[in-house]
């Protein structure tokens, strides 16, 4: 495919009505990439202009949310630039002279009409055939507008400060097309396109005007953004047409929606089969609404973005695990999928467990220490637990999963899975346990060989298979059926706990 690669500029222009979805996130990381791939720039344009979805924390939410993804804007609001301001209310006077640009080439035309016409509006012209009657070519010459009413009429009741809106003047019996990125051709029938607003009467740009006058006064090369905009396509092409010329236009990529297990993903899915669908934790504070996130879930944003690359492109070999250079090194949009990429939460898992796999202790000691603390665990040794994460970040999928793997190399566990031995439970084993600490009380040398020989030689003498014995001794140091090698535990805890554990376990045993 050929790009204009000479000074690419994309931008990721979000709403901030609430928390990032997956597919709010993954439209930023496919944006980032693009940038990053081709020495270009990435714009964060918060695109704040419908006051009436003004959510409190969700811009702020935004910014914590990239930074935790490791995906830094260029531009932005916090980060300045050339192009600013890069919050679309504080551009506000800018979008007027357009809007009157277009009313004067007849491409747009003032609406006095009120709710309540408008309302009234949908219910006289609802027919059969029209059941949803939309403000466009056949009704628009039936309402309160500068098409029907006279030049002093309508000077008039500006003049006296009607409330009013501009709405675009879409054009019968056209046929509107232009390439993408991952769709190419597409065209739609200008018949079923409504005369959208493009400024509302409060003086603000609908998201239509904004989001053509931003991007061609930011210079944007390319625009990608999630495939539910596709349909809003026809009305800033033809912006771009009545405005810039279609050659100023950016190359546009919708990209695939990302699917839960019954049609689009959806906030629902997550709580209905208990996955997060946002980045990070969200609380919606007009309803006090939670939404959980990969964050807060045990996802590191290495995994997050990888397994997010993933949901909707590959490099065309088997290749799945990527760090972001490798991701800006490969990723081409080319390589995007058209069909809706299908979100497979224990898939998701595997990418998380692959990457705390790869991780260093280093990295992982900060990230798992406020998780062991926030559970009572305290004086964390951070030398020792970093051997401890080395041992057991196999069996962690999830950062949370580290409590219950490591927990017991801190504190005795408070609870011991007695039923997995009680009913091979003997004398004989009891007896072996006992002998067992007082021979451990006096090993000179501590470590992990002289346990096992020590437990092995004794299995010996009393004639009982080290096999039955080891379960029982991994119930009375870890609590469970689960963890490393239970001589490498008894090592790690040391001397003193191994055989506190071992004799406290002996006394709910034998009762
Ligand atoms: N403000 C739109 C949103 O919230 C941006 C759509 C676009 O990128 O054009 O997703």
């Amino acid at each position: 495919m050929l790009l204009n690669t000479a000074k690419v500029r994309v931008r990721f222009a979000p709403s901030p009505t609430g928390g990032l979805h997956l597919g709010g996130v993954r439209t930023v990381l496919y944006n980032y990439l693009f940038a990053k791939k081709h020495g270009g720039t990435f714009v964060l344009r918060i695109e704040d202009t419908d006051q009436t979805r003004f959510v409190e924390g969700a811009e702020q939410y935004i910014y914590d949310c990239l930074k935790w993804c490791g995906i830094e804007p260029d531009e932005s609001p916090l980060h300045g630039g050339e192009f600013g301001p890069y919050k679309q209310s504080e551009r506000k006077s800018k979008y007027w002279d357009y809007a009157l640009q277009l009313i004067e080439a007849g491409h747009a035309y003032y609406a006095f009409d009120t709710p309540q016409e408008l309302e009234q509006m949908r219910m006289d012209f609802k027919t059969n055939e029209n059941p949803s009657p939309q403000y466009d070519a056949r009704i628009r010459m039936k309402m309160k507008n500068s098409l029907t009413l006279t030049a002093n009429e309508v000077e008039k009741l500006l003049q006296e400060k009607n409330p009013f809106v501009v709405r675009i003047k879409i054009p019968e019996n056209e046929i509107i097309s232009f390439s993408d990125l991952i769709h190419h051709e597409v065209s739609f029938d200008s018949n079923v396109v409504d005369d959208k607003v493009l400024l509302k009467a409060d003086g603000m740009p609908t998201y239509h005007l904004a989001v053509v006058v931003d991007d061609f006064l930011m210079k944007i090369t390319h625009a990608f953004r999630g495939e539910e905009w596709l349909s809003s396509a026809p009305v800033h092409i033809l912006l771009w047409k009545y405005l810039f010329g279609l050659d100023e236009m950016p190359q546009w990529a919708h990209l695939p929606l990302i699917m839960g297990p019954s049609g689009k993903l959806s906030k629902r899915d997550g709580a209905k089969y208990g996955f997060p669908v946002y980045a990070m934790n969200w609380t919606d504070p007009r309803n006090n609404e939670f939404t959980e996130g990969f964050k807060e879930k045990g996802f590191l944003p290495e995994a997050f973005i990888n397994l997010l690359a993933m949901l909707g492109w590959n490099n065309g070999t088997e290749q799945e695990l990527f760090s972001l250079n490798e991701l800006i090194d490969q990723f081409s949009i080319d390589r995007v999928h058209k069909s809706g990429a299908k979100f497979d939460y224990e898939k998701a898992k595997w990418f998380n467990h692959e990457w705390i796999k790869k991780s260093s202790s280093e990295l992982l000691c900060p990230l798992v220490k406020p998780i062991l603390e926030e559970k009572s665990i305290s004086n964390i040794n951070e030398s020792f637990l970093k051997t401890i994460i080395d041992l057991v970040k196999e069996r962690c999928p999830l950062l949370d999963d580290f409590f219950q793997q490591s927990s017991y190399f801190f504190i005795a566990p408070e609870e011991l899975d007695t039923e997995a031995v009680k009913p091979k439970w003997k004398e004989d084993k009891a007896g072996f346990f006992n002998e067992m600490c007082n021979q451990l009380n006096q090993l000179n040398v501590w470590e992990t060989t002289s346990i096992e020989n020590c437990f092995k030689t004794l299995a010996a003498e009393k004639n009982i298979k080290p096999g039955e014995l080891q379960l029982p001794m991994r119930i009375m140091l870890v609590g469970g059926k689960f963890g490393p090698a239970v001589f490498e535990i008894a090592y790690l805890i040391a001397k003193e706990e191994t055989i506190k554990r071992i004799k406290s376990a002996l006394i709910i045993l034998n009762s």
